[in-house]
């Protein structure tokens, strides 16, 4: 199918973008890398009146280090992130996560924004955000904002950002010496969607025990899922195959998969145990790689 009619902007900068959005109002759109709005307007399920592109804005797509955080900007696309060399060194869990993430041409579109903006449930990025507990920045005519990841996604498709509203920059904590970081998913194929998947990060004290833990599903229910049951009995303990095997058991209370095409409810609880136990492993064997000086 072909999209509704729609006006069509193309501005030079966040603040014309800004002033088009308030002129066009509630049912215009951004158009970051077009990967999910465009699909979305061919099968009309979305018919903005006005689409403004945002692809003419190159001061929205940058990475940087700063302190102890990486800022990347919303039209920052996968790629970018994927074979970019500091992120390679301050951040190795993003690239781990980016790659997972469709295919190389969707991923020399998609961005960063516009995947946090889209906000599914399936996504990578929004779990990746919530596992750092990164933070976004949005603008509007009325200011700029920080919103942290846990109060940004507030269920499938819809996040508290406003309709005026534009997401301009990500900040990404970095994991310092002692913090392991893992990601695994389970896809039917390569590049497609997720059925499951999990991100963990597994810190270690000077004397080796679990000092802090987080665990992050994917497709576990309708935003990112925290395994708040899961990691509080591994605090204090020895990292071992049987603990992990033992807090996978309890990832069950903490998720609310919803069931696929391809994957039922039960399926998906099977698959969170395993990954739980697979990503906590890593977490760990990484952690103990860069012990804490
Ligand atoms: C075949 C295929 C496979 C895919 N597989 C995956 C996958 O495995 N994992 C995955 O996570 N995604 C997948 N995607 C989706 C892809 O990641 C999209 O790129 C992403 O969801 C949207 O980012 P975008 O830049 O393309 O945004 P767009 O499609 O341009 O926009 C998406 C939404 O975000 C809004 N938006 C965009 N930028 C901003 C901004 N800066 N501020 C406010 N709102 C904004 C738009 O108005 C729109 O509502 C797949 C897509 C396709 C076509």
């Amino acid at each position: 199918m072909k999209p509704a009619a729609f006006e069509y902007a193309a501005p030079k900068s966040v603040a014309e973008a800004l002033a088009l959005k308030t002129r066009y109002g509630e049912d215009a759109k951004y158009l970051a890398g077009g990967q999910s709005l465009i699909p979305a307007m061919n099968f009309r399920v979305m018919q903005p009146t006005a689409l403004i592109d945002l692809n003419g804005l190159s001061e929205l797509a940058f990475i940087n280090g700063d302190g102890d955080e990486l800022r990347i900007g919303a039209l920052t696309r996968y790629s970018a992130v994927e074979h970019s060399p500091l992120v390679a060194e301050r951040l190795p869990l993003a690239v781990e996560v980016v790659k997972h993430i469709a295919h190389p041409q969707i991923r020399n579109r998609g961005t960063l924004g516009g995947s946090l903006a889209h906000a599914d449930p399936a996504a990578e990025m929004p779990v990746l955000l919530t596992t750092l507990s990164g933070r976004v920045r949005a603008e509007s005519a009325r200011g700029s904002r920080w919103i942290a990841a846990a109060d940004f996604m507030l269920g499938p498709f819809t996040t508290i950002l406003e309709p005026d509203e534009m997401l301009v920059e990500i900040a990404l904590p970095t994991l310092p010496p002692g913090v392991g970081a893992a990601f695994q998913e389970v896809s039917r194929r390569h590049g497609d969607y997720a059925l499951l998947g999990a991100a963990a990060t597994l810190s270690l004290g000077t004397d080796g025990t679990i000092a802090a833990a987080r665990l992050v599903f994917l497709n576990a229910g309708d935003t990112p899922k925290v395994a708040g049951l899961a990691t509080t009995q591994l605090i204090g303990q020895t990292p071992s195959a049987e603990l992990f095997a033992t807090a996978a058991q309890a990832v069950d209370g903490d998720i609310e998969p919803m069931g696929t095409l391809h994957a039922s409810p039960d399926y998906q609880h099977h698959l969170a145990r395993v990954l739980a136990r697979r990503v906590l492993a890593r977490a760990a064997e990484r952690a103990q790689a860069q012990p804490v000086a």
